[in-house]
């Protein structure tokens, strides 16, 4: 066998490695088995690739520094700031997409591949590359709440200039491919990188996770279209299957806030429910102590934790696990429900409590546990606020409007652990905290957690 054959054969064992690792991730117990799976896909292909490298000093450069880089922002990266650095990983996908395929155009390449298919697949890459790295350091900004980016931004007739620009890119890539000069490349990347600005700035409220999905599908097809444009079969696969999975998980989404795409996308958010409303929504608010929560607990017969964003601020995982077995030592049931959207990046719940080993059966999914909130003696919301807000359910001009919550609510009492009033990620004022049934516990969700174990084993 040649080596150009063999080399095709392991891209097609990587291409296997990489589904089989797919289909792995997709349950909490073999995703640790699918991730290893997709290191070792990614590692083949690699070393193949490399094997048909000529100068190797490049390569050797790009790696060190690369490396570097990457091992500096691992180890300095908190762990609540890890929905950022994902999503800045996406950019920088779509920025080495559109440097490979404006290199590989500019040194005139693409031995046997169709010219035409070499340059559709290099305008394709600078397009959809150049939205995704602006988009992404964009989302980046909302992600860290940079008073910058929070607020949704867009100018008057935002959707016009968007389509216009968009018209435009598309026109001067037909030029490209239609023989136009190389220096088009330059243009495009420009006119697609303000585009990918424009897109994502008006998108605000609750939305944020649709986008973060989106724009991972973006990093993975201009991966794929870069492998046209370099004629590499396991980019091209492992772009498309980045692509696809990444469609799929912003269709979840989608549903988990019951929007729709083009909503989402073309929807400009408008301030939502008034700043104002809060004090008057605040007026009842009643707060409670750790002593007094260890006496509610340890009369309940079900308890359900309602983990979201604070729980991870506040690393308070393990605490929260430590409550839940406290409390089924002395006789009650234990469930976790988990929003889809909670935290900051899809998933983020389940992680932070499989890193606790909180048993995966004590998971419920919002829909799963939702028809049986009436039943539950106490919901204890830890660090959750948009995931639980009742106006989602009651104001049609609430960034979250008609997005599914956890009906906590419903349930007989209800315990909120958070450090103040301020709002989540939506930016709007919650009514679950003055409900009749609902406690406030303000202090940090680690601290609050230990106090209440604290208090239960002192009772
Ligand atoms: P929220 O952002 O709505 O609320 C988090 C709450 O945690 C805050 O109100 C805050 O209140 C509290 N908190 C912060 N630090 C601590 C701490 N140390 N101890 C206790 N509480 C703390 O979180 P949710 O999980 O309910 O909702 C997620 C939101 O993020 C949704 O709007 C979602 O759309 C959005 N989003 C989700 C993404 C995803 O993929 N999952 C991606 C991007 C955005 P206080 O300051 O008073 O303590």
């Amino acid at each position: 066998m040649d080596p150009a054959s063999i080399a095709k054969l392991a891209y097609v064992v990587a291409a296997v490695l990489f589904i089989r690792g797919l289909k792995l991730m997709a349950h909490p117990r073999t995703a640790v088995r699918g991730n290893l799976l997709g290191s070792l896909a990614m590692l083949l292909a690699v070393i193949v690739t490399l094997v048909n490298v000529i100068r190797f000093e490049y390569i050797i450069a790009g790696a060190v520094v690369g490396a570097l880089l990457g091992a500096i922002l691992a180890l300095k990266i908190q762990m609540t700031a890890m929905p950022q650095l994902v999503g800045l990983f996406n950019g920088f996908g779509g920025a080495a997409s559109v440097l490979v395929a404006g290199a590989e155009l500019i040194r005139g390449a693409g031995e046997g591949v169709n010219p035409y298919v070499m340059l559709t697949a290099t305008a394709a890459t600078a397009i959809i590359g150049a939205v995704t790295f602006w988009g992404s350091l964009v989302a980046f900004g909302k992600l860290l709440e940079l008073k910058m980016f929070k607020r949704p931004f867009s100018l008057p007739g935002q959707q016009v200039i968007n389509a216009v620009l968009f018209i435009g890119v598309l026109a001067l890539g037909a030029w490209l491919v239609a023989g136009g000069d190389t220096s088009l490349y330059l243009v495009m990347v420009l006119v697609a990188s303000v585009l990918g600005i424009f897109l994502v700035s008006p998108i605000g409220g609750a939305d944020m996770p649709v986008v973060i999905a989106l724009l991972n599908s973006y990093s993975g097809l201009a991966a794929a279209a870069t492998g046209f444009v370099i004629n590499n079969s396991v980019l091209i696969i492992a772009g498309s299957l980045v692509g696809a999975s990444g469609l799929i998980l912003t269709n979840i989404m989608c549903k988990a806030m019951n929007r729709s795409l083009a909503n989402v996308l073309f929807g400009v958010m408008e301030g939502g429910t008034l700043a104002a409303a809060a004090d008057e929504i605040y007026a009842n608010v009643r707060s409670t102590s750790a002593e007094d929560v260890a006496m509610i607990l340890d009369g309940a017969q079900r308890v359900v934790f309602v983990p979201g964003y604070g729980m991870a601020v506040a690393q308070a995982q393990h605490a929260v696990r430590d409550l839940g077995a406290l409390i089924e030592e002395r006789g009650g049931t234990v469930e976790y429900a988990i929003h889809p959207v909670a935290g900051r990046m899809p998933g983020h719940m389940n992680v932070l409590l499989a890193e606790a080993d909180v048993d995966y059966d004590k998971l419920k999914e919002m829909d799963r546990i939702n028809p049986t909130m009436q039943t539950v003696d106490v919901a204890v919301v830890i660090g959750a606020n948009d995931v639980v807000n009742p106006l989602a359910r009651t104001d049609p001009n609430s960034p979250i409007a008609g997005m599914p919550i956890i009906n906590v609510d419903k349930a007989r009492t209800v315990i909120v652990i958070k450090r103040s009033l301020s709002p989540g990620f939506a930016g709007i004022p919650n009514p679950l905290f003055a409900a009749e049934n609902t406690l406030m516990f303000f202090g940090d969700g680690q601290k609050a957690i230990l106090d209440i174990v604290a208090a239960m084993k002192e009772g």
